[in-house]
């Protein structure tokens, strides 16, 4: 039952989020849909413990969130890579709070890096990638930890169409086949098509404030044959 309100310059107590009450269960991928400004980024950073709600509480495992959720790994719109480390060591950084030797960490983030189809990139730096490729090491960053819940904030909107559907489809097979151990993911997308492609259940928000207006489950083996995803169906 989370509720968000911000303070900003003008204005007190403005609330964000009302009451969103969300469960979400192993195995499942989730979108979360909504207008622009209506919080969605808010409440994946609510769910991150990166943002503490104005009420209510995130609950992982059955243990109430405070802080930092140890269950999450995340991914970003704008990659939110260091320009200074090269494509291991942005990789690597998603392990730097584990207590892991040098060399496992090193083994765990070339497999990350091969897995992503970035190998022969290892030493490179993200200026040197292509918009494509800095978002696999964003994600690579994030699966590296091996988290329990993927988090993507709009992970292909600053990608050009094809560069973005390559990334989905290598994504969406290494979720559906299970090469990732990854257990949920949660994706934030303004695209209904990409909703309904990658996810198999669309969670819509309001704007002003966001509460649940939908949640709709996407028949997923049906969608994922099509090439050429057409939502018309869903909402009949
Ligand atoms: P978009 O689709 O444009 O990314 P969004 O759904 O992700 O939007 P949020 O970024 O979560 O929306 O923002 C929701 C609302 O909360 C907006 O009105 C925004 O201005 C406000 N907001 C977000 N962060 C803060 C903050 N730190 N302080 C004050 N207001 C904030
Ligand atoms: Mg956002």
């Amino acid at each position: 039952q989370i509720c968000k309100r911000y303070d900003t310059p003008n204005t007190t107590n403005v609330s964000v989020l009302e009451n969103i009450k969300l469960t979400i269960v192993e195995g499942e991928f989730v979108s979360i849909l909504g207008p622009s400004g209506s919080g969605k980024s808010t409440l994946l950073r609510i769910i991150a413990g990166l943002v503490p709600p104005s009420d209510g509480a995130v609950y992982y495992s059955g243990q109430e969130v405070r802080g930092a959720n140890p269950g999450v790994g995340m991914v970003f719109q704008s990659f939110a890579l260091f320009p200074w480390l090269t494509v291991l060591e942005n990789v690597k950084l998603g392990l730097e709070n584990k207590h892991l030797t040098e060399t496992v960490k090193m083994r765990k983030a070339l497999s990350i890096i091969d897995m992503l189809g970035l190998d022969g990139f290892e030493n490179a730096y993200p200026k040197e990638l292509s918009g494509g490729m800095r978002q696999r090491v964003g994600i690579g960053r994030a699966l590296v930890m091996e988290p329990d819940i993927l988090l993507m904030d709009e992970p292909f909107s600053a990608l050009d169409v094809l560069t973005a559907e390559n990334l989905k489809r290598d994504l969406l097979e290494l979720w559906t086949e299970k090469k990732i151990p990854t257990k949920s993911i949660i994706m934030v997308t303004h695209s209904i098509e990409e909703a309904v492609y990658m996810s198999d259940r669309a969670v819509v928000l309001s704007r002003d404030p966001a509460r649940i207006i939908a949640d709709i489950p996407i028949p997923m083996t049906h969608w994922r044959d099509k090439q050429d995803v057409q939502f018309t169906g869903l909402v009949d």
